[in-house]
């Protein structure tokens, strides 16, 4: 039911309901006043009837019913009202409504109610249905005396027909007022709805449209009341609507732009893993289908890697972030980051190639191996000539010696370096086969004496070996694993001045259920200490905090670096912590399910 049917009946209802509680009240007060009037009407007629009746009556003895209902019909003619004399035995001798056999005919009148009142009382009123003409009356009876002897009863009565037709009147009358006031009431409904519901029809086409994702248009501002209010505040409403949709259209312009052009590829997916998004770089990278959309990504591409990452994400509802080989056409690596979007259950992921990157590292690393390489030969060389030269006695001059001298030693260091960056290159190409062996981190203990013992001596430094027998054995490449020692133990002693302690513990620290639990060695020093800015930097090749004090150590500034490769190759990582002046706890960690 709409506004404008609901206020119209609620009009009519209204008209109605006045109405007929009007009409409620008048017939009562109508009824109740033309009683009234009736009475005293019926009361003066009463006693007029008296009157006439005490004058113009026979005898008692000479009562004859020609005689009296001749009287009672003649006094009848001159009221409206019908008259009935009856005698003190209740006799009927007139009646102007009987006349000859009818009326002798009728009962006697004494047990009426308004003539037992007349008898008791001096006067009777009745309101009832005459017996005798079968319509109701209004009744009024006095007793008739003469002589102070009552001789009958005068009583008038009128019909309440004249109440019921007034009533009747009054009905009809309403009744027409009713179907008057309707017709009024639907009129000024049309009239006066149509003003409201216009403009909120209106506003209700236009939301409509706004839904429908059309253009938003303005709603007519007539008046100054609370729907003009309304309609302005809707306007309003709309005109920031509009400027929202554009400014976000646009928005969403710019990322399409940007999503579509990056080399980057962007894929979105939802809780089911099915693809919701995909940019044009994601397309031809993971080689979708034409249909992708809505389908699960397990579907489309098998890649085990990219499903464990994304369970990964899944389950930690954090970045997860792994690089994987995309194999599908070509042999593709690229970074893959999962982000999840909060409380959407939707993942972004990105997927970066480094195909190329990778490639370069490789191109370099070989370049590198291959120069090194090429380098060792002439060396050697350098370094047996220069040695024959300094040994063969064939020199006796000091300033000779002392430049050949100077020549096996820069030779030595070359040497050195050619050698860290063979080394490094066949780490970092993982061009390496690890003779992995069970083995207790105490086994390298002796080792390690056996090779710094006199270093430590004449550095005037004290090693500690504080490694509980209880560890559980690492699966390590041995000789390998010796050299992370060697390279970590070895800047120790050269980074610690004269008196100072290193400290070597491992600890088996439990992780959380889905990563290894990891067996972490410390290597503690009390040294000079890596100043914050060259903490995250000295594990680059050739980085080197002071580069004179280094290179007078003799260090190549590879060691680290070939430390992080050995450990990378085990599975393994290193970090450290330092603080200046007060020293140095390089950390290396190795997962212990592999030596389990
Ligand atoms: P290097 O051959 O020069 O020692 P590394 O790669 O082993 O090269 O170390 C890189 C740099 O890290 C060093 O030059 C030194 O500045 C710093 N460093 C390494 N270990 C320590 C340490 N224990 N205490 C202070 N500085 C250190």
């Amino acid at each position: 039911m709409n506004i404008r049917t609901q206020l119209t009946l609620s009009y009519i209802g209204i008209v109605l309901l006045v109405l007929f509680a009007m009409s409620f009240f008048l017939a009562g007060t109508l009824k109740g006043l033309l009683s009234d009037r009736i009475m005293n009407e019926l009361e003066v007629q009463a006693a007029l009837a008296r009157e006439f009746l005490k004058e113009e009556l026979p005898e008692k003895k000479n009562f004859t019913y020609q005689v009296i209902d001749g009287l009672v019909d003649r006094l009848g003619e001159t009221g409206k009202v019908r008259l009935t004399f009856i005698g003190e035995d209740g006799t009927v001798w007139g009646d102007t409504e009987r006349d000859g056999d009818s009326l002798i005919a009728m009962e006697e009148h004494l047990t009426r109610a308004e003539v037992q009142d007349a008898l008791n009382l001096g006067s009777g009123v009745s309101k009832r249905e005459s017996k005798t003409t079968g319509i109701e009356y209004h009744y009024f009876a006095l007793p008739v005396e003469r002589n102070g002897n009552l001789i009958g009863f005068c009583r008038v009565a009128l019909p309440m027909e004249t109440v019921n037709t007034a009533l009747g009147d009054l009905q009809q009358i309403l009744l027409f007022v009713s179907i008057a006031g309707s017709i009024l009431a639907i009129l000024f409904g049309v009239l006066t709805t149509g003003a409201i519901v216009k403009p909120i029809k209106r506003l209700t086409q236009i939301t409509q449209s706004i839904a429908a994702g059309e253009n938003t248009s303005q709603v007519e501002v007539k008046s100054d009341n609370e729907l003009g209010q309304l309609s302005r505040n809707f306007n309003l409403m709309t005109d920031r609507v509009q400027d929202h949709i554009e400014k976000i259209s646009l928005e969403n312009q710019r990322l399409e732009t940007i999503l579509t052009n990056m080399s980057e590829g962007v894929l979105l997916v939802n809780g089911a893993s099915e693809i919701t998004y995909a940019n044009p770089a994601a397309i031809v990278m993971l080689n979708l289908p034409e249909m992708y959309l809505g389908r699960a990504l397990i579907e489309i591409n098998r890649i085990p890697e990219l499903q464990a990452l994304l369970r990964k994400a899944e389950e930690t509802e954090a970045v997860a972030f792994s690089e994987i080989r995309l194999g599908n056409l070509q042999e593709s690596e690229a970074e893959v980051t999962i982000v999840p979007v909060a409380a959407e259950s939707e993942y972004v992921i990105v997927i970066h190639d480094v195909s190329h990157v990778r490639q370069l590292e490789r191109i370099r690393s070989d370049f590198v191996a291959n120069v090194s390489h090429e380098l060792r030969t002439p060396l050697t060389t350098i370094q047996g000539y220069a040695e024959t030269l300094l040994n063969n006695g064939s020199t006796k001059n000091k300033k000779r010696k002392e430049f050949i001298g100077k020549i096996l030693k820069h030779s030595a260091r070359l040497s050195r370096l050619v050698s860290d960056l063979l080394e490094l290159a066949r780490l970092e190409s993982r061009d390496i086969e690890l003779k992995r062996s069970l083995c207790h981190l105490n086994d390298f203990h002796e080792q390690i004496l056996d090779v710094f013992e006199p270093v430590l001596e004449e550095a005037g430094v004290t090693l500690q070996w504080n490694i509980s027998e209880g560890l559980p054995q690492v699966n390590v490449d041995s000789q390998l694993f010796m050299q992370v020692f060697v390279n970590l133990i070895d800047n120790a002693i050269k980074y610690t001045p004269d008196g100072g302690v290193i400290d070597i513990s491992a600890e088996l620290i439990e992780t959380e259920s889905d990563t290894a639990d990891e067996v972490v060695v410390h290597i503690k020093d009390t040294g000079i200490g890596i100043p914050l800015e060259s903490q995250s930097r000295v594990f680059e090749r050739f980085y080197r905090v002071d580069k004179g004090r280094a290179r007078k150590m003799g260090g190549t500034g590879l060691g680290l670096a070939i430390t992080k490769h050995i450990l990378l190759c085990h599975n393994g990582r290193i970090w450290l912590e330092s603080e200046l002046g007060q020293g140095t706890v390089f950390y290396f960690a190795l997962p212990f399910e592999e030596s389990s």
